[in-house]
């Protein structure tokens, strides 16, 4: 029913869904670099399109606003918000009389800066499990803003700069909706300001921040929570801007090394994706017959075999 070859494929069906080589015609979820490569026509949000050619440049796109119908190889298709970055999009597909969703990555709590999630009943459910072990309980919202609080307040106690790592699409913007919020200023890296302007053009408003500018050394960046890439920390960057503290957000902060593993002082347990938890009530609320999981631990679909539904995990 479904083919996992480089790619996901209903039988049947030209269109590929987040494939990982290039392909005619591929089904883009969301922006990141791991389901977006180079292709040559893409469906997608108009949110993830424009995000997709802000990373790879102009692209034959063909864009679906949420919930609202279009035709594909013969079958009726739908794009669904998946929660997980702004324009994420999951994918209904009515195709012989079978309702299949393919979830690309996806979140149940709601985001500040994603549309919330739809979750519609379907037949055949092809859904990620990044976080799909048990252990992977994420704390409450509140209680991760109050930790990424505590976190900053207690750097500026000790003198020093608090240094955020997160990902230049999503969680940079997360971080810095959820900061500004609460009345904090922002110094946020190239890539990570250059996205929020992408985020504004669709009606997310951040508070204060503004680009980082290392050149100024510490005193830049007095009184502001400076947001880098992940890939950054190794940089000058944090040279310039002298004695500093640094926090990973990141759903991995839930693994007790993950502290050692991203070298930082500490990890917030801030994530993009659904933990164990929503993923099981993401499937509890679509009940489909068929569950195929990807992207994510094989365990998961055992898991679900446990609970009763019929799971196989397709990798990779
Ligand atoms: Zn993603």
């Amino acid at each position: 029913m479904i083919e996992h070859d480089g790619g996901l494929r209903v039988q049947g069906m030209a269109l590929w869904l987040d494939a990982t080589r290039s392909r005619d015609r591929c089904f883009v979820s969301h922006a990141h670099s791991d389901h977006a490569i180079r292709h040559r026509r893409i469906i997608a949000s108009p949110q993830t399109a424009r995000l997709y050619e802000h990373r790879l440049g102009r692209t034959l796109a063909e864009t679906h606003a949420f919930h609202a119908p279009f035709e594909v190889d013969g079958a009726r298709c739908w794009l669904l918000p998946a929660g997980h970055i702004l324009g994420s999009s999951q994918i209904l597909i009515e195709h012989k009389g079978r309702r299949i969703v393919y979830t690309g990555d996806c979140r149940m709590r709601e985001g500040l800066t994603a549309e919330p999630i739809t979750v519609e009943p379907c037949d055949i459910l092809v859904m990620e499990c990044t976080f799909g072990r048990p252990h992977y309980v994420f704390p409450e919202p509140a209680e991760v803003a109050r930790r990424l609080c505590r976190f900053i307040e207690g750097t500026w106690n000790e003198g020093l700069t608090p240094v955020l790592l997160a990902y230049a699409l999503g969680k940079g913007q997360e971080a810095m909706k959820l900061l500004g919020d609460r009345g904090y200023s922002c110094a946020v890296a190239e890539p990570v300001f250059r996205i929020a302007r992408i985020y504004e053009e669709y009606g997310v408003r951040f508070g204060r921040y503004e680009l980082l500018d290392p050149t100024l050394g510490a005193e830049g960046v007095r009184g502001q929570v400076v947001i880098l890439p992940p890939h950054l920390r190794r940089s000058q960057i944090l040279e310039d801007i002298g004695p500093c503290r640094t926090a990973m957000l990141t759903g991995w902060a839930m693994d007790r090394n993950c502290r050692f593993r991203y070298r930082v002082d500490e990890a917030i347990p801030l994530s993009d994706h659904a933990d164990f938890q929503e993923l099981l009530a993401l499937v509890r609320q679509a009940a489909p017959k068929k569950v195929y999981t990807v992207h994510g631990f094989t365990e998961f679909a055992k898991h679900l075999r446990l609970l009763g539904y019929d799971a196989d995990h397709l990798g990779p």
